[in-house]
């Protein structure tokens, strides 16, 4: 079977409807298809100051929130990105065949770094998409189902994967981005101009762990569009349009049919029912997390035998670029 790896940073709000419907759902429908292999990336959530305590208790909820969105541990390899060393040993390896200009080409540390000043960042996170790389590469992945956003990162593991290929004699697989186009890409509510995101947070986030009550209110305060029609125009209605394609995403009702349901009706009435189909969803997703977390040496047993399943499949890959590489192979 194909291989699919893919990894969410347990940072900030916890998971938000953008990663649900962007990548969660994706990864639990590809396990009867794929081998699967989902990660926690923790080094990753270190790039931009954090505190360990927080850490420590949001890999565990983002590890049961793959759970509750149908992520099973018999059939995919769910893990915790630290508990593997060689995604830090591989990343070394591959920062020293990647051009400076090269990473700083990378939009989202550029944006990142153009809000808070190049101060203000980290090298961490100028290096971040290199451990990406290292990550996705270490499982010899065929396919990475991620958001619209993650599409120049994956190129660049495809670049780096490539080149040290060409240098060093074929090594790794390159990998595909697997980006489903309808919810590649979900809107912040209160600025539809911008991707729901956790770094950012605000009030324009859905995050699943949120009070039904204000995931119901964020939705009914949702920034609209001038004129009064319920379309999908991403260009002039990109407010509505958000609001239909969650719509879309969390029913299975097709977009047509729903542009067709509302016609002659107000954004009032679209707001009501996305907010009750986002929390038909959003309920039981909460309920199973809290289930999860009432035993978390339970959890933690069990990422600890992803983790040796994973170790199973990443340390050959590392060996085999430590050889082609030319480091001495200890006796
Ligand atoms: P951060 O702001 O800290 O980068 P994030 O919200 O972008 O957080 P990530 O952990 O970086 O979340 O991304 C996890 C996955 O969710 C990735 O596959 C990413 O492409 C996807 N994703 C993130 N935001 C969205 C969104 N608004 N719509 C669709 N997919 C998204
Ligand atoms: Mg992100």
């Amino acid at each position: 079977r194909p291989r699919v790896f893919s990894g969410m940073q347990p940072t900030g709000s916890s998971l938000h409807l953008g990663n649900y419907l962007g990548a969660l759902r994706q990864w639990a429908a590809m396990q009867d298809e794929y081998d699967t292999f989902y990660c926690v990336v923790d080094l990753h959530a270190i790039t931009a100051g954090h505190d360990p305590d927080a850490l420590r208790e949001r890999s565990r909820v983002t590890a049961a929130q793959y759970i509750a969105g149908g992520i099973d541990p018999e059939r995919s390899t769910l893990f915790v990105q630290s508990h593997v060393p060689e995604h830090a040993q591989l990343a070394w390896i591959l920062g020293c065949i990647t051009g400076f200009g090269e990473a700083s080409r990378m939009t989202q540390f550029k944006d990142r770094a153009g809000r808070e000043g190049t101060e203000g960042t980290t090298v961490g996170l100028f290096t971040y998409p290199i451990l990406q790389a290292a990550d996705i590469l270490l499982y010899d992945t065929d396919m990475v189902p991620v958001g619209e956003d993650q599409r120049q990162h994956v190129e660049l593991t495809r670049n780096l994967g490539g080149r040290f290929n060409a240098r060093f004699g074929e090594t790794f697989v390159l990998p595909k981005p697997y980006i489903p186009e309808e919810t590649a890409k979900i809107l912040d509510l209160q600025d539809p101009g911008a991707k729901m995101s956790k770094s950012m947070g605000g009030s324009g986030l859905i995050d699943l762990l949120d009070d039904p009550k204000v995931v119901e209110k964020r939705i009914k305060s949702a920034v609209t569009d001038s004129g009064r029609e319920i379309v999908v125009d991403p260009e002039n209605k990109p407010g509505v349009t958000n609001l239909v394609i969650i719509l879309s995403a969390v029913t299975g009702r097709a977009v047509a049919q729903i542009e067709h349901d509302f016609e002659g009706r107000g954004y009032g009435d679209l707001k009501k029912e996305v907010a009750s189909a986002v929390l038909d969803t959003v309920v039981p997703f909460q309920k199973r997390v809290r289930e999860l977390l009432d035993d978390p040496a339970e959890l933690d047993a069990l990422l600890a035998r992803g983790a040796s399943k994973a170790r199973d499949v990443a340390a050959p890959t590392l060996r085999r670029a430590y050889e082609r590489v030319g480091f001495l192979v200890p006796a």
